[in-house]
């Protein structure tokens, strides 16, 4: 089955051709560990994770490469650990580890690779160090800037005028540089910031020089796909394209690009300068969303809803209608075995530049089928295994622990059904509501009682 990505590059859908079928290598734009990451930050995380599952599947588990970096050298980090008084290493891998046990618990698996930039700084020497010579880059007043008008490809994936790009860039006017557009790969550290030793004395390195070096010390100067989220197109990808190109003698940093669209409340991008943003933490752990505290799975069932580069609404609803729906399907599947293959349906709409959407209509019709059908089951089992919907036995047993026990439900209906005989209306409302607190409407009708779980 032939892959389809949406490149950003082109902007255009294309057949995706791995450069090397035996180990096919994609980079994803991790964190700054400066603090805890938010709902929309888990975006990403779980689309790619489907990309890397479908990649896995489509090449064999040994093959696929999947880079994930670590930003744990970066302003804000350093800012941080300040204000709260700790150290540096103290914050990162603090926040590192609780973004790993976050990136967990919504079902992904773990990237192949996780490299820090604190662990990259040789390699980020080195190539500054090549675009210097390249005459890509200069060295002045303890920094090292990349020189933009040396690059007469600049652009090419965000396809913006000069002007919108500076603007974008919020561009620094600083003294030392030659033209207003060009950026930090190096700047000189003094007392209390962390400094490595380079040619132009103790400093740091820029954001984005730490991405070109860290993708090209795991997946080498040209792998196949490189993705984040939208808003890293400008400056964040159209720099590393720069610096690695300029470092590489205009070979490709990579083939294809991929980026995800926002998660939006009331509209809005969620974000840390907005100050509209929960966190993954506080929506699972903390019954800050809704006053409830919310399994993994339904965040990630309620985020592959949509198609990656559309925008999501995030709203209470829709957490709720996903919850509903995945511990029906996590007690329909309980003590089903997943069969071997995966369905062409799921996988055909998946092979489609990820249409999550049109692979989840796949899954309704498989889930009505699957109320009568073993066979249907069994499928339904296996797309929801390979989507990481269906993770463990835990969180299946989770899922159905808190949905409705139908049992339950019956006895209960069979009491009200009986106070209702005996006139005792008292009882019979005192057990509608009892029912409504588990999440189950009733209705009487002609035929008797019928109930359903509330969405
Ligand atoms: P940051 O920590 O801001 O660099 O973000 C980490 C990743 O999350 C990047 O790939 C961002 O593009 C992505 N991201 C940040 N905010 C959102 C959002 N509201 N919706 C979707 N992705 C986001
Ligand atoms: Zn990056």
């Amino acid at each position: 089955m032939a892959l389809t990505i949406y490149n950003t590059l082109a902007r255009e859908k294309q057949v995706f051709e791995p450069i090397d079928r035996t180990n096919v290598r994609m980079y994803v734009c991790g964190p700054t560990v400066y603090d805890f990451a938010h709902i929309g930050n888990a975006r990403p995380v779980i689309v790619f994770d489907v990309l890397f599952r479908l990649l896995r599947h489509l090449y064999g588990e040994k093959h696929v490469t999947y880079v994930r970096n670590i930003t744990d050298v970066e302003d804000k980090i350093i800012a941080r650990a300040a204000e709260r008084h700790v150290s540096i290493r103290e914050l990162t891998e603090g926040t590192a580890k609780i973004y790993q046990e976050d990136a967990l618990a919504l079902g992904c698996l773990k990237p192949t690779i996780e490299p820090r930039v604190t662990d990259t700084m040789a390699e980020i020497v080195a190539m500054i160090e090549q675009l210097v010579r390249n005459n890509h880059a200069y060295a002045a007043e303890g920094h090292v800037l990349f020189h933009v008008p040396s690059d007469p490809d600049y652009g090419k994936l965000s396809r913006r005028p000069l002007d919108e790009m500076i603007a974008g860039a919020r561009v620094e006017v600083a003294p030392y540089k030659k033209n207003p557009m060009d950026f930090v790969l190096w700047k000189p550290s003094t007392g209390e910031q962390p400094g490595w030793d380079s040619p132009w004395g103790k400093g740091r390195p820029g954001w984005h020089i730490e991405c070109s070096a860290m993708s090209e010390k795991h997946l080498g100067e040209t792998f196949d796909i490189h993705a984040g989220g939208i808003d890293l197109i400008f400056p964040h990808h159209e720099n590393e394209i720069a610096q690695s190109e300029g470092a590489h003698h205009g070979k490709p940093i990579a083939n294809y690009w991929m980026h995800n669209g926002f998660l939006q409340v009331e509209g809005e991008k969620m974000s840390k300068s907005l100050g509209n943003f929960i966190t993954i933490r506080e929506l699972l752990a903390e019954k800050k969303f809704g006053g409830e505290q919310w399994h993994g799975l339904v965040l990630r069932h309620a985020m592959l809803s949509t198609h990656y580069r559309q925008p999501i609404d995030w709203t209470l609803d829709r957490l709720t209608r996903s919850r509903t729906e995945l511990m029906d399907w996590a007690r329909l599947l309980h003590d089903v075995a997943p069969s071997a293959d995966l369905h062409e349906d799921v996988l055909a709409p998946l092979s489609d530049d990820l249409n999550t959407p049109a692979a989840y209509a796949a899954l309704h019709r498989m889930a009505a089928a699957a109320r009568t059908n073993q066979e249907d089951r069994a499928h339904f089992k296996r797309a929801l295994v390979f989507l990481g919907l269906y993770d463990n036995q835990k969180d299946a047993d989770f899922l159905v622990g808190q949905s409705v026990d139908a049992a339950r439900v019956e006895e209960l209906i069979a009491k009200r059904g009986a106070a209702r005989k005996a006139k005792d209306f008292k009882e019979a409302d005192r057990i509608r509501a009892e029912l409504s607190s588990m999440g189950v409407a009733i209705e009487d009708g002609p035929g008797g009682t019928t109930w359903k779980v509330m969405s």
